[in-house]
């Protein structure tokens, strides 16, 4: 292709509303264009490397046996309510009627469909069995962002595992990871797979792939010490045994505090340690209340709490209803005298004694209060976000935090699905039985943007040459000088019979505007048709090191056929 030709809109200033490296560079590379919040275009240069992701993925998915088929986008509810993801989806589902009033949804994601389409299975022989598809999914998200990377419409690779029993989901899920390693080291990521949280969703095990980046929206904990890492919504937190049990104190007493409601007015009021209060926050889940305490410097983690009610909505409640409950402000609740509701309580405050805690009464705090005595909790769970620093729950060694940007997911759901849609199948001995789902999704434009993400410079795309757009681009210094016209014109020709994939660009511009669209729009390899053209002699680069090599021109292609070669690009 021939620069002149491509449709690349490339922008010299960076777009004032992209936040993130990737979001900038997508929009001043002419890679995308918005539509509408989370809705963007694929122009060219982007679709070319979006479709050699999709070859990746589709190519490593193939090797494991799956088989690639198309579901619609348009689904009827009816599926949906069968498996309380009707309800559970909430407003992130875009919803609309047909003309006769029937409910209909753009799908978020296939779970259901692919259920009910496997149902048609009965023998056991038929089984296991991986489907998946490559296409579009609709999240009406709470706050795109960052461009393509948290989008309301984006292209998902689903795929859906299907076997006689867990042994087999085992089985089939090795499989799957082992296939998205492969997937993300050809994208050129370097990511870690992370331990995540089952959630809503059931099922007895999930892995995420996480791309470290600070832009990264997902929280990760790890332990250098014995390699551990998990989502900071699933990692498990150990109690800390800081406070020295001290001999529990006869009465708890009333203290006035006006004007003292967060924690640090509190310590400051009491003068001491933010371990010695328990804070209580009031929760509706669904359509109960409850109270959930953790120690006072600790965030409750809505994930944990949420998994322990098993309810499908988790909301802190609003300050009506705090009152209602509690007879005081948002800022006193506490566990002394709360009749009627769950108290849930972290580990870590099951091990605490005398502490500090909100009266129910507007302006007063309690001192000196103890488990048992007086109160009684309904459940003592880890519902606590682990921290920079805690105790590593399988080593003892130290928790650090790292962002990530979460490019894949896969899932053991279990019997979940088929339980409620009847995905049944008949065993040896003609014995009814469920079969047991894995899910694994890839989110093919969040991969395109984390590529970027960990691959610029300051003058742009650094493309791994797996997914560049182009692999070569031939720049004539000066494209009116005949010598070099003619030159570049054969040496993309050549480059371009040898299947190589080759842009030249022949504009009529200064040297230093084609170096630096080159630059930004990141194609891996440059060759250079200057002066020396009279010795047969062209300057060869890579996007990714200051080197310039000058070669003969045999030489020159020759590299390039090398380079290319010594990547694992997707088959044409
Ligand atoms: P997140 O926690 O980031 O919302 P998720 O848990 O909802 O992700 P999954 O339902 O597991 O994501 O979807 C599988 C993959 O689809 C994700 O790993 C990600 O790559 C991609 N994905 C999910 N939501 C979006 C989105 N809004 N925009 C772009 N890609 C997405
Ligand atoms: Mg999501």
């Amino acid at each position: 292709m021939r620069v002149s030709r491509i449709f690349i809109p490339t922008l010299r200033e960076i777009p004032s509303e992209a936040e993130t490296v990737s979001h900038q560079l997508m929009l001043r590379a002419g890679l995308v264009r918005k539509l509408a919040s989370g809705i963007y275009s694929l122009l060219p240069m982007g679709f070319r490397t979006f479709k050699k992701i999709e070859k990746i993925i589709r190519e490593e998915m193939n090797k494991t046996g799956a088989q690639e088929l198309l579901m619609s986008a348009v689904l009827p509810a009816e599926f949906y309510q069968a498996s309380g993801r009707w309800q559970a989806f909430g407003s992130e589902m875009f919803r609309f009627k047909d003309r006769n009033g029937r409910d209909f949804c753009l799908e978020p994601t296939h779970e259901e469909i692919f259920t009910e389409t496997v149902k048609e299975i009965r023998s056991y022989k038929s089984l296991p069995l991986t489907l998946y598809q490559i296409q579009t999914k609709y999240r009406d998200e709470r706050r795109p962002r960052f461009g393509v990377m948290r989008a309301r419409e984006f292209v998902m690779k689903d795929a859906y595992s299907f076997d006689r029993d867990n042994d087999g989901l085992d089985e089939s899920y090795k499989k799957m990871h082992n296939a998205y390693c492969k997937t993300f080291d050809r994208c050129g990521l370097d990511y870690i797979v992370v331990d995540a949280d089952t959630g809503a969703m059931g099922g007895s095990g999930s892995q995420e792939f996480m791309v470290i980046s600070e832009i990264g929206e997902a929280e990760i904990a790890y332990c250098d010490n014995c390699g551990f890492a998990a989502n900071v919504e699933k990692a498990e937190c150990i109690a800390e045994n800081s406070d020295e049990k001290s001999p529990i104190e006869e009465c708890c007493c009333l203290v006035e505090t006006p004007d003292v409601k967060t924690i640090d007015d509190l310590t400051e009021f009491f003068g001491c340690s933010s371990k010695k209060f328990a804070k209580t926050l009031i929760y509706k889940a669904d359509n109960k209340i409850i109270a959930a305490m953790v120690r006072g410097d600790r965030e409750v983690n809505e994930t944990k709490l949420q998994n322990y009610l098993g309810c499908i909505n988790l909301e802190l409640a609003d300050p009506e209803t705090v009152m209602k409950v509690t007879n005081a402000e948002v800022g006193f609740a506490g566990p002394v005298g709360l009749i009627n509701i769950d108290i849930i309580v972290d580990l870590e405050v099951a091990c605490m004694s005398n502490f500090i805690v909100g009266a129910n009464n507007t302006g007063y705090h309690i001192k000196n209060v103890n488990i048992e005595k007086d109160f009684k909790p309904s459940g003592i769970m880890d519902i606590r976000n682990i921290i920079q620093g805690d105790k590593c729950s399988k080593c003892n060694g130290t928790i650090k935090i790292a962002h990530g940007i979460e490019v894949g997911h896969i899932f053991k759901l279990g019997t979940k699905y088929s339980n409620a849609l009847n995905c049944i199948y008949l065993d040896e001995n003609g014995k009814e039985k469920p079969m047991v789902m894995g899910c694994y999704g890839i989110g093919i434009n969040r991969t395109m943007a984390a590529i970027i993400e960990q691959n610029h410079d300051k003058d742009g795309i650094i493309w791994p040459v797996s997914v560049a757009p182009y692999h070569v681009i031939v720049i004539p210094v000066n494209y009116a000088q005949e010598d070099q016209m003619k030159a570049s014109e054969k040496i993309y020709n050549e480059l371009k019979a040898a299947g190589i994939e080759a842009i030249l660009d022949d504009r009529k511009e200064r040297p230093g505007v084609k170096f630096k669209d080159a630059d930004l729009i990141g194609i891996p390899i440059r060759i250079t048709v200057g002066r020396k053209i009279g010795e047969n002699i062209v300057e060869f680069k890579m996007r990714d090191s200051s080197d310039v090599m000058e070669l003969d021109v045999k030489e020159a292609i020759d590299l390039v056929k090398k380079v290319i070669k010594s990547h694992d690009c997707p088959n044409e």
